[in-house]
């Protein structure tokens, strides 16, 4: 009886680890074998220095059931009272169409997706991106729009940021900000401004002109609601050679003319009522749209039109040359991750309404607001505008009790204005919420009728939009989205698009310093319950109780786990917690005294983010070498730190290094950086190799950001979301980010906010907190050690066939390893992008080809993968180095092998013509293992020269459809 109840448990125990790690125990032990070690523990001994092990387990508790853990996760979520929110200032209540909700949203086929940067296995979401930068152009008026930034408020700040590089005021150093902008976004410019040294004026809008700047920004419709003329505003901001910026409610642009068409040089915004939920705060898309001639400028990822190697037209990331991994210090901006799976959601969804279909939900929403607004007036209720889409702020001196009797009725509005409230209609509201809201604002018994109040405006029609910004031209003409209205054709639509795209659930995606692996469903589920998905960013704190105990929660372990003192949310990238750091290291040197300490070191080996985030930071970056073994150069580092000590502010490091070892002079590295005054920023990208091995905080560095979408389970989305949390020690804790609207406890009053809400993307935290709960201290552990077994196997059997660039003690690797396919290059003319290509026809994407070194492939396996998976891949890498040797041998020339024309489509292999020097079912079927489970790519090679001269970042025009 006992023995049978131990059994039970053990199983249950042992459940989601089990299922989290792929590797089976016999798998394990022949890995082992191949290894010459005899247990796990023998090989992490061999591997992670001695002195960088922690002394003691990790404390997050023991690894729960997934039913347990998501019968408590429900328990905790039912404690968010999810009120009606006509809160607005950014975020809309929307219906999320079922049919993307299930087959987007809920379906890894799209969230287990990478960033495209293999366009070839990855056109459906680059045309579903192409759908959302059309949307964006059609909907601001403008000329170039990019695939997404990270929220509304970033994007002002992008905005902020592309105005001062354009401008030809060229000696202005000031942005001003009109003060009826989304209070958030005024925080996170203020912050942006605040590191770049440029000056932030707040003023009426009219005020733009009277001063000294090099671009402003305006809200349409302000944040209370009026919607203004804003062409004379433009024109005097541009009189003075500024930029003209404009955040826009995407939904009002139905209606309203666009802001491009009124003058404005950028238009940004959020596209999340445009069916992605409000989930606390994110994550949504924000649109960014400016003019063709500031294209060089454009920050974040653009999705271009070129020509595949036969001529058809094949989508891929245009221009990546402005992009962070390529200009480092010189990039337009530090976005790495944005958000394409909520920019997916919101182009589906403008896909599946097409343009009468989103005209009629805003008229219906604008109607909601003419029907208020004219029940309120009869009563004699002052509002404070005479213009509006879809807000209505009151002017009150009895606040307090209508705000009190809407909280009874569980209604929530915007109250964060000194006597004033302010109510935003949207998608979700009926007639009977009408009725509701005026029995809150007036008092039951008012008399009005709902139904006779929207005869009369039928009848009257409404002056609430000024004639001059009544929008006429025709909006969302493609046939894409025009096409797919019925729930058959859209379902098809998401599947042909999903079809086209390799996934995690196709096979392994090895990219290193990516971390792809599993994104488990149990994970996945809470974050469409409507506890978590319908709250509001800014509702009352006592209505997000659940939210707050499951962060705080989260919050505590990632403490423990880091080895840190405090962790902030609110950063909604890797990037942006890089940036959330250095802002605490600039400030905390401040504080001190140390204003001058600007210099930031960074390794060469550092990924481009590091650079492009220092450089926001108005920091001076020197760079440290490394020596021929991958590691930092101690002796250039001591020299350099000694160089620059009395402005040294901090050194940016990754560990394990990005070369994929374990340095064992980490310890020394933060002690000489301490010596010199500086702070030690330890970016956390490769956390998965230290998860209760080793801690950040315990090898001494001060400030981390975590990337939870790759060490903690949230999926890549196709290129987003993240959530990029920075941990401190608590010398830096009171200068981690705030909010102005929302008070983030444990952080100081006047800190400025990174992001558009207090923590960041919430609404995806449930992901990393149900990791951490189903695998328990035990189990976290496991994975590191798991994922080091996997990467050691995996180098030892590519090691026979090639070399790998960089090992560390005892010949060992990390959690990862680099390919180096230089030599076979030297000798055969095959290039790493030809391997990579090839392997696509072997069914995998490729791994992160050319980083951190070029001409080499770095390889992360992650403990998700089982020894047979890896098998199939490393049979792929063997077969495709055979490939080279034929080539190498003289068999095949350097201009006819199944290399250089890879990947192959069925319309290649059938095609009538076949002059290779391979044969068909070589091309596609290279391995038996392949034709089980062939997947093929839709287009054959991409020209990315040719796209980046003729660039096309909108849909193709009709006529290319018509042949
Ligand atoms: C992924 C990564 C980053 C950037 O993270 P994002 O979330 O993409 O902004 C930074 N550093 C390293 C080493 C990384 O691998």
């Amino acid at each position: 009886m006992s023995n049978a109840k131990s059994l039970e448990e053990l199983e249950q125990k042992q459940d989601f680890i089990r299922r989290h790690i792929g590797p089976s125990p016999a798998q394990v032990s022949d890995m082992l074998s191949a290894l010459e070690v005899s247990s796990v523990q023998e090989l992490i001994d061999q591997t992670v220095p001695a002195s960088i092990r922690l002394e003691q387990p990790l404390t997050v508790g023991q690894s729960r059931t997934e039913v347990e853990t998501l019968s408590y996760l429900k328990s905790v979520a039912s404690k968010n009272k999810v009120f009606k929110s006509y809160i607005g200032q950014g975020y809309h209540p929307t219906n999320v169409p079922h049919v993307i909700l299930r087959n987007v949203l809920e379906n890894p086929g799209w969230y287990t997706a990478y960033t495209p940067y293999q366009p070839e296995i990855a056109q459906g979401r680059l045309e579903s991106l192409l759908n959302f930068q059309t949307m964006t152009l059609d909907l601001t008026g403008l000329d170039l729009a990019s695939a997404s930034l990270l929220d509304e408020s970033t994007a002002a700040a992008e905005a902020m940021g592309l105005a001062k590089r354009v401008s030809k005021a060229k000696k202005a150093n000031a942005f001003f900000i009109a003060d009826d902008v989304h209070t958030q976004t005024i925080d996170v410019v203020t912050t942006r401004a605040e590191q770049f040294g440029f000056e932030i004026i707040v003023g009426k809008a009219e005020d733009a002109v009277n001063h000294d700047i090099f671009g402003a920004l305006f809200q349409y419709p302000t944040t209370s609601g009026e919607v203004v003329d804003i062409t004379d505003l433009i024109a005097g901001v541009q009189s003075k050679k500024a930029i003209a910026c404009v955040a826009a409610d995407i939904m009002s642009l139905l209606l309203l003319k666009a802001p491009g068409k009124l003058g404005a040089d950028v238009v940004l915004g959020s596209a999340q009522r445009f069916g992605v939920p409000m989930g606390y705060g994110g994550p949504h898309a924000a649109f960014f749209a400016t003019r063709d001639a500031y294209k060089r400028s454009l920050p974040g990822r653009i999705i271009g039109v070129s020509k595949d190697r036969l001529g058809n037209d094949a989508l891929r990331m245009a221009m990546q040359t402005r992009e962070q991994h390529i200009r480092r210090d010189k990039a337009n901006s530090n976005i790495c991750t944005a958000q394409v799976l909520l920019a997916n959601m919101a182009a589906f969804y403008a896909v599946y309404h097409g343009p009468q279909g989103l005209k009629t939900i805003a008229q219906r929403i604008h109607r909601f607001a003419d029907i208020l607004a004219s029940g309120l007036k009869a009563k004699g209720i002052a509002l404070k505008h005479s213009t509006w889409f879809d807000t209505l702020t009151v002017v009150s001196d009895s606040k307090d009790d209508v705000i009190a009797r809407a909280i009874a009725k569980g209604v929530n509005f915007a109250t964060n204005l000194e006597g004033e409230y302010s109510i935003s209609v949207s998608e979700t509201t009926t007639r009977a919420d009408i009725t509701e809201l005026f029995d809150i604002i007036l008092g039951e018994g008012h008399g009005l009728s709902v139904d006779a109040i929207a005869a009369d405006v039928e009848a009257n029609g409404s002056e609430s939009i000024p004639a001059s910004l009544v929008r006429d031209d025709e909006v969302l003409t493609h046939p894409n989205f025009n096409s797919y209205h019925s729930e058959t054709d859209i379902l098809r639509y998401i599947k042909r698009l999903e079809s086209k795209d390799l996934s995690l659930n196709h096979s392994m995606i090895s990219l290193g310093s990516c971390t792809m692996k599993l994104n488990a469903t149990a994970e996945m589920i809470p974050i469409t319950w409507p506890e978590f998905a319908n709250l509001h960013p800014f509702c009352p704190l006592d209505q997000a109780e659940g939210y707050q105990i499951m962060i705080n929660e989260l919050h505590d372990w990632l403490v423990n786990i880091t080895g840190y003192d405090a962790v902030s949310l609110q950063p909604n990238s890797g990037a942006q917690g890089e940036y959330a750091g250095l802002i605490a290291i600039r400030k905390y040197h401040e504080s001190r005294g140390d204003a001058h300490r600007n210099v930031c070191l960074i390794p060469s080996s550092a990924h481009g983010t590091n650079p492009a985030s220092a450089q926001m930071a108005s920091m001076k970056i020197v760079v440290v070498n490394c020596d021929k073994n991958g590691n930092v150069d101690m002796a250039d580092l001591k020299a350099k730190a000694e160089e620059v000590s009395e402005n040294l502010s901090c050194i940016m490091i990754t560990y394990p290094s990005t070369h994929g070892v374990y340095e064992e002079t980490i310890r020394e590295i933060c002690d000489i950086i301490h010596e010199h005054g500086g702070q030690v920023y330890m970016d956390g990208a490769n956390m998965n190799a230290q998860v209760g091995v080793t801690s950040p905080g315990f090898i001494g560095s001060d400030v981390s950001h975590l990337n939870l979408h790759k060490t903690f389970c949230i999926p890549h989305g196709g290129g987003g979301p993240g959530v990029g949390p920075i941990g401190v020690k608590s010398h830096l804790a009171p200068f981690m980010p705030n909010h102005s609207v929302i008070n983030v406890p444990g952080t100081n009053i006047g800190n400025g906010a990174v992001s558009a809400a207090p923590y960041g993307s919430a609404a995806i935290l449930p992901i990393s907190w149900a990791y951490i709960t189903m695998m328990g201290s035990e189990g976290l552990k496991q994975a590191t050690e798991m994922a080091i077994v996997n990467a050691n196997y995996l180098t030892h059997e590519l090691s026979k066939h090639f070399p790998i660039l960089y090992r560390g003690r005892n010949n060992r690797v990390a959690h990862e390893c680099i390919v180096d396919l230089r030599p076979l290059k030297e000798l055969s003319g095959i290039t790493e992008m030809d391997v990579a290509k090839r392997l696509q026809d072997y069914g995998f994407h490729s791994p992160t080809m050319s980083f951190p070194v070029a001409g080499t492939l770095m390889i992360e396996p992650t403990e998700s993968e089982s020894k047979g998976e890896i098998d199939r891949f490393i049979e792929a890498m063997v077969s495709i180095k055979g490939e080279i040797e034929k080539v190498i041998s003289g068999e095949w020339s350097i201009e006819n092998n199944p290399l250089v024309f890879a990947p192959h489509t069925q319309g290649d292999v059938l095609g009538n013509e076949w002059d290779r020097a391979y044969d068909r079912f070589y091309a596609a079927f290279p391995v038996p293992a392949v034709a089980k489970n062939k997947f093929w790519p839709t287009v054959t090679r991409i020209d990315d020269v040719y796209g980046d001269r003729n660039l096309v970042c909108s849909c193709p025009a009709v006529e290319t459809y018509r042949d």
